[in-house]
């Protein structure tokens, strides 16, 4: 018997995980998001981090 688990590409960093959650329409892995709300604004993956979720914002202004 297959057990299917329910696995979504990450908004962030594009691999398949069965954890996390989900920002509007984006999913975000559970290590994504932990790494994110460690992120202090002035390091360099906060502005990548940000660029994310600007397309967020993007699509859910037509929606
Ligand atoms: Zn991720």
């Amino acid at each position: 018997m297959n057990t299917v688990k329910h696995r979504e590409a990450c908004g962030i960093c594009d691999q398949e995980k069965e954890k996390g959650i989900h920002l509007y329409n984006l999913f975000i892995c559970c290590e994504c998001e932990q790494k994110m709300v460690h992120t202090e604004p002035q390091e360099a993956q906060y502005q990548f981090y940000l660029n994310k979720l600007k397309n967020i914002n993007k699509s859910t202004l037509y929606s």
